[in-house]
């Protein structure tokens, strides 16, 4: 099974940069952009679906979507908005399924997606990586190099979840404070010391061994909020073993990079623990994690 990442961090924070290089080192990247902008394109089913609901002055003479005219009916537009997106985001949702499971079994598929934090999205990914960089030096870079206007870049950057927010959805901060040769040392480690031995142990079933307390702050919680989401609900006190048990949740695990544990922490035969336990034990395979959820059954 494919191991899952998510990529994101501030405009300006060299998503693309890190993405194309993951891409060179063998990962499939999906591009959440792209994607957005394909399910609208001229022909598309997506694309006749807005020209339904807001009409034709939002397509361009050659076909094509008028994305500032559509811009211009939304903006300030709640309902029209919803709208939108409930056109949208399922196409965007189903074609991004599609390329997800159409890449390779052992395949590393790496979701680029801008607003990953911002739409709560950390918990769908065996691994979150954010792009770090403090705002100034974003800011600096937007206008230097992008020729973009100060103002707009500011507004943009306004606009986004903050620096803090995105740290706190990191199981890894990609620091790209420093220059470019900096960024691309670190991407080579971060794919040949944890990305490729994570997806080899997801298959392998080896638990995190990293040391207490090696890990980023918050990886409990991260845990749990992905255990949470691969169960499809809270977890309270406890959980009704036969839930583990349903393919759903086996997949929802196994694709958010966890184990279910047996009493001597290795990966239970059949992802259960076995034996008379009255409680399970999850862990992620992500070879730098430490963190164990046990979670009482029955
Ligand atoms: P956006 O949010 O607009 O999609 P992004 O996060 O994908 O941006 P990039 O396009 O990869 O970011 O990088 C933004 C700009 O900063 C580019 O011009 C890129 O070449 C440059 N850049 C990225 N990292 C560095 C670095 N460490 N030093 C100098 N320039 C950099």
């Amino acid at each position: 099974m494919t191991l899952r990442v998510g990529l994101s961090g501030g405009i300006g924070s060299g998503k693309s940069t890190v993405s194309a290089q993951l891409a060179s080192l063998g990962a499939v990247v999906v591009d959440a952009d792209t994607v957005a902008r394909e399910v609208v394109g001229p022909g598309t089913p997506g694309l006749a679906q807005i020209a339904d609901r807001f009409g034709p002055d939002v397509i361009a003479a050659d076909g094509s979507l008028d994305r500032p005219a559509l811009g211009q009916v939304v903006f300030g537009d709640a309902r029209a908005r919803r709208d939108l997106e409930g056109i949208t985001h399922p196409l965007i949702r189903r074609r991004s399924q599609e390329l997800f499971e159409s890449a390779p079994d052992d395949a590393v598929v790496v979701h680029d997606v801008p607003l990953l934090v911002e739409l709560g999205m950390g918990a769908d990914y065996a691994l979150t990586v954010i792009v770090d960089v403090p705002e100034e030096e974003r800011l600096r870079r937007l206008v230097e190099l992008r020729g973009m206007d100060e103002e707009a870049a500011r507004s943009r950057i306004r606009a986004q979840a903050d620096d803090e927010q995105r740290r706190a959805a990191a199981d890894v901060l990609l620091d790209n404070a420093g220059t470019l040769d900096d960024l691309h040392a670190r991407v080579n480690d971060l794919w040949s010391g944890r990305i490729v031995p994570f997806r080899d142990h997801l298959a392998d079933g080896i638990p995190g061994s990293a040391a207490p307390g090696a890990a980023r702050a918050g990886e409990g919680e991260r845990l749990r909020a992905r255990v949470e989401a691969a169960l499809g609900r809270p977890l309270g006190e406890g959980v009704d073993p036969d839930i583990l048990d349903e393919p759903a949740a086996r997949h929802g695990l196994h694709r958010r990079g966890l184990l279910v544990l047996t009493g001597d922490g290795q990966a239970g035969v059949d992802g259960r623990a076995s034996g008379a336990s009255d409680e399970v034990v999850i862990a992620s395979a992500d070879p730098a994690s430490a963190a164990r959820l046990r979670l009482r059954v029955g």
